[in-house]
């Protein structure tokens, strides 16, 4: 436990002021032990993973921010279960992982043992409480059940049809996720390094790796909302996604003080040294209201904004 832990530390953005508390607990009894404690005095708790998908307020966070570090939250296990399943269904074996495992850990584990399922995570920078919440890559698709602690401590098991993913969404922000059972297919070992190394190269060759962000800032306008004039059509930018309707309002490069839109992926807003929480927003505003304006289309942010 610590006081004012500064979270420009602890995201990409490189954004952030102080959490009244930072916590990271030992294992779930000790997570319990707070979280009942901070229920009953009404303190608010918030789960942190790797910080790609948040921009936080330069002023602080009230409460307690808890990040899954310690070794407990980052294992992978092969249920017993497992092996009966695969009695009925060979091509197939269930995992078990921490939520404070790195998506990274993940994929070369799931590489080295021939688990193939989750190579679309490959280049995704958060951990896999992170990537559940947001249903990054679409992880979701590969969930059996996921073990989460609810605000008030009790522990319940929920299954994939009860977690709501949809697109960038999920209905697990209430909880905190603990592990997962993901049910992955064998393959061969090779090819998932192959599909592994396109999707990082195709994530290397589209997104703006070079400065702070947290990836894309908006989600892609659902297909039902797209009003497009095919006069905007654009060969570099896939058809109707946000970084799409962004460009077309000409604002690749345009900043405020040093928040900018990324010149390389326009949905990617950068921190180029010092951005602030309100220079992101300012920008964010300018953003909206530009692509409302032009494409009567209002564009939803994909990043978690902590105040
Ligand atoms: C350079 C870059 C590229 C990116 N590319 C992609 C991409 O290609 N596709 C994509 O989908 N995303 C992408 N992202 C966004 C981001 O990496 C994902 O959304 C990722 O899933 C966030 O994981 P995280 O662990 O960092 O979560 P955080 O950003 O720390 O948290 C995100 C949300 O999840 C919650 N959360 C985290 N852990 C838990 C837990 N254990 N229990 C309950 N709630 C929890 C947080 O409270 C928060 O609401 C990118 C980000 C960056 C910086």
């Amino acid at each position: 436990m610590k006081r004012n832990e500064r979270l420009a530390r602890h995201t990409s953005f490189k954004i952030g002021g102080p959490a009244q508390l930072w916590f990271e607990p030992v294992d779930i009894l000790d997570l319990r032990r707070l979280v009942v404690a901070t229920y009953k005095k009404e303190i608010p708790l918030r789960v942190i993973g790797m910080g790609s998908n948040i921009l936080v307020d330069d002023r602080g966070i009230q409460g307690i921010v808890i990040r899954l570090n310690s070794s407990y939250f980052k294992r992978i296990t092969v249920p017993n279960s497992s092996l009966t399943y695969d009695m009925k269904q060979r091509d197939s074996c269930i995992i078990n992982v921490g939520a404070g495992l790195s998506v990274n850990r993940l994929l070369r584990y799931a590489q080295s043992k021939g688990l193939s399922g989750l190579e679309s995570l490959a280049g995704i920078p958060g951990t896999v409480g992170g990537v559940l919440v947001m249903n990054a890559g679409d992880v979701g698709d590969k969930v059996l059940h996921i073990t989460v602690m609810d605000k008030q401590g009790r522990i319940k098991t929920i299954k994939r049809r009860q977690a709501g993913f949809g697109y960038r969404e999920s209905k697990l922000d209430y909880y905190i996720i603990l592990n997962v059972d993901f049910q992955l297919s064998r393959w061969d070992s090779r090819m998932i390094q192959k599909k592994i190394d396109r999707f990082l190269e195709y994530r290397r060759k589209t997104q703006d790796l070079y400065w702070p962000s947290a990836g894309c800032f908006f989600k892609n306008p659902s297909i039902t909302k797209r009003r497009i004039n095919t006069k905007h059509r654009s060969t570099s930018m896939s058809l109707g996604s946000a970084a799409y309707f962004i460009e077309r309002c000409g604002l690749k490069g345009s900043f405020v003080g040093d928040a900018a839109v990324s010149l390389k992926h326009a949905n990617f807003i950068i921190n180029k040294g010092r951005a602030s929480f309100s220079d992101v927003l300012k920008l964010k505003d300018c953003i909206t209201k530009c692509v409302e304006g032009k494409f009567n289309l209002r564009l939803e942010p994909e990043v978690r904004i902590w105040r």
